[in-house]
């Protein structure tokens, strides 16, 4: 039996695995992200690489086509569109789950050759705060961290982020690093009490929202106890004035924890040098996310606990290749290569590496507005590629309205039945894992191979071949004529050569002469590289900006609604729920609810509660317990409507977002409970 060496799918921590075409699956010994280590959804991967439910054809109108009808199709559906209402009648909505490669040939036709930015993705629910946190502070999006540098700090602070059920390998290597470090401490800040929690020292019971005013309080104390280190601040930082006078302007008792939970933790972490305060969907989603994110680095910038071993701000990803696609600008506010749309040379880099016939000049739709561009007659071709946003974007229902309203949609899916395949038009069979090749870029900006070793079923495609092929029949036929995906990473490491001109923290020579049949997991800069040890930042003088920041409006409703995700499952289940093992683990939605909420409804374990707003209504069990606070609820979004009769939870989350990231607040909600009466 030969084993394949590839990268799992799932979470962003990227872990290294063997593979076989019997569904053997071990973990990578060699892998740096895992060293052998898989959790429970890496180990079940080779139950789910069968062909139940694929989608195997072409399909036009719910009817088998061929490729070239199909394509011919889509190429001439976009065209039309674009000669009779322009390029910013069209929008690509892309995923996380794509490839370095199919990522930069679709940003590459949208961006170049279509010239507009109306391409977005999933990983805009993911970690869009922390890019423009990133941006404000860094004057680039630089995840500056290391999985050893939460090993080696002396205090880990885990911000808004279920390591332990959503990067649960990370969590693993957390624990036994806390376990060979006994001294070790760790503080878990969530509004609920999570598997995440078990591992922690402190548990600080935030209020929804409650970030900012923490870490506003966090910089206040700082200085009043004399722990900034001025030496740094004054060569490497600006905006310490205007971001303190926010910060001492703050509440912390607007965090909803005590004083003596906030004196312990400030005095805990202003006496803790190596301090990594790491976070993911709890800051990013939010209609503050980006001031969180920027919340927590001004802390880290103003006492230079960055560029060292074992401290600094880190941002996790969600999807296997979030990471990626902000590398080669699959967003719809960056251009490729971490240049910028707004930069006139970098755009004329750009347009001349591609020898495209044109360029965008501006931002593209992000992911909740490009729906509502469709909902309001804007866009008149859509092409969904390997997502399922009828169920994972809030305000579900009106998200499906919204494709439904499209004059012509295209989606390229692996499966057959999906929500949002149900809208579309033209279906186009894609590769799945274990069928394609390909990178993915993990949360510490390491690069690591997908490689098939099964061949690819009947009729599907890689999604670089397919884009490339609507490109060709689009007209632009000599830029996309790549024979294989190495092709295409060959031609993303030589635009980040053409733009080494410009600063920016991206750099991919260390791939320049990589044989990539032999690539091995590798990360950017260079391996071993630390970013910020020497102080420097991108902003046009060096240094990095702290940001002012204030506290939001609280939701102020009976209950407010918090989704995330359980252990065994892995977004809409299109994989994880082929198995038996993963599915027994929670059987079938439901919605947590404190002992008091539960008693004041009259719901008794395993009630059907409705929970409804203007949005939507939704019917899940309850799953009484204190792990949630009174007035606070939490469901996980994994089942579609396709799998549950009683809805999905994304139709009760409002499509509010950070009016400077566009990431969706899908961590609060305002709805009502109550429990179902059939009539
Ligand atoms: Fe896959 Fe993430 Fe689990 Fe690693 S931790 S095996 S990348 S799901």
């Amino acid at each position: 039996m030969t084993l394949t060496r590839t990268t799992c799918p799932y979470c962003g921590v990227g872990c290294g695995v063997l593979a076989a075409a019997d569904g053997t699956i071990k973990g990578d010994p060699d892998h740096p992200a895992n060293f052998g280590r898989l959790c429970s959804k890496g180990a079940a991967l080779g139950e789910t690489i069968d062909l139940d439910g694929r989608l195997l054809h072409p399909q036009i109108n719910g009817v088998r086509a061929n490729w070239d009808t199909a394509l011919d199709m889509v190429a001439q559906r976009f065209s039309d569109a674009i000669a009779q209402h322009g390029p910013e009648s069209v929008a690509f909505y892309a995923s996380g789950q794509m490839l370095i490669e199919d990522y930069y040939v679709a940003n590459k036709l949208m961006k170049g050759f279509i010239g507009a930015a109306n391409i977005d993705t999933n990983s805009r629910l993911c970690m869009a705060s922390s890019v423009a946190g990133h941006k404000r502070a860094f004057g680039t999006d630089t995840v500056p961290g290391t999985y050893e540098d939460l090993e080696q700090a002396d205090l880990v602070v885990l911000v808004g982020s279920n390591l332990a059920w959503c990067h649960p390998v990370l969590h693993q290597r957390i624990a036994a690093a806390k376990q060979a470090r006994p001294h070790m401490r760790i503080v878990n800040v969530d509004p609920r009490r999570t598997a995440t929690t078990d591992l922690a020292d402190v548990h600080l019971r935030i209020a929804p929202d409650g970030d900012v005013a923490l870490f506003n309080g966090l910089l206040a104390y700082l200085a009043e106890t004399g722990k900034l280190d001025k030496a740094y601040t004054e060569n490497h930082v600006n905006g310490l004035d205007a971001a303190l006078a926010a910060a001492q302007a703050s509440d912390p008792a607007d965090s909803g924890l005590n004083a003596r939970e906030l004196a312990d933790f400030y005095a805990l972490w202003a006496n803790t040098p190596k301090v990594v305060t790491a976070y993911s969907q709890g800051v990013n989603q939010s209609v503050c996310g980006t001031d969180k994110v920027n919340a927590i680095l001004n802390c880290h910038l103003a006492t230079g606990r960055i560029g060292k071993a074992g401290m600094g701000p880190f941002s996790l990803t969600g999807q296997p290749n979030a990471m990626g696609g902000r590398e080669v600008g699959g967003l719809a506010n960056m251009l490729a290569n971490h240049l910028e749309i707004g930069n006139e040379a970098h755009r004329s880099a750009v347009q001349s590496f591609w020898q495209s016939p044109t360029i965008c000049t501006k931002p593209g739709l992000k992911a909740v507005d490009l729906f509502e561009a469709c909902a309001n007659g804007q866009i008149k071709a859509l092409w969904v590629i390997s997502t399922n946003p009828a169920v994972s974007l809030p305000d579900a229902d009106g998200v499906a309205a919204a494709i439904a309203n499209v004059p012509f949609v295209v989606t390229s899916d692996i499966m057959e039945k999906t929500d949002t395949n149900a809208l579309a038009d033209v279906l186009l069979p894609a590769t799945g894992w274990g069928e394609k090749d390909g990178t993915v870029t993990n949360s510490e900006r390491r690069i690591s191979r997908q490689r098939a070793f099964l061949p690819a079923p009947a009729e599907a495609r890689p999604d670089w071949k397919i884009i490339s092929d609507v490109a060709k029949r689009m007209g632009f036929s000599g830029a996309f004529s790549y024979g294989s995906s190495a092709d295409v990473f060959a031609e993303y490491v030589a635009l980040d050569q053409a733009a080494s001109a410009f600063p920016r923290d991206l750099d991919l020579s260390i791939f320049a002469d990589a044989d990539y049949a032999k690539m091995v997991p590798t990360q950017w800069p260079r391996n071993g590289a630390r970013f910020f040890a020497n102080g420097q930042y991108y902003h046009p003088d060096g240094k990095a900006q702290m940001v002012a920041v204030t506290s939001p409006v609280s939701l102020n409703s009976r209950f407010t609604l918090n989704t995330g995700r359980n252990r065994d499952q892995w977004h809409t289940m299109t994989r994880t729920g082929k198995s038996a093992r993963l599915g027994a683990h929670l059987a079938e939605p439901y919605v947590e609810m404190n002992p008091v909420d539960a008693a004041a409804l009259g719901a008794l374990p395993g009630a059907l509660i409705a929970l409804q707003n203007s949005r939507g209504r939704v019917l899940m069990r309850a799953l009484i317990t204190p792990r949630v606070a009174q007035g606070a609820l939490f469901a996980p979004m994994h089942w579609t409507r396709q799998r549950s009769t009683a809805g999905t939870v994304n139709s009760v989350m409002t499509p509010l977002t950070d009016p400077i990231s566009g990431q969706p607040a899908l961590k609060a909600s305002a709805v009502t409970a109550e429990v179902f009466k059939a009539k």
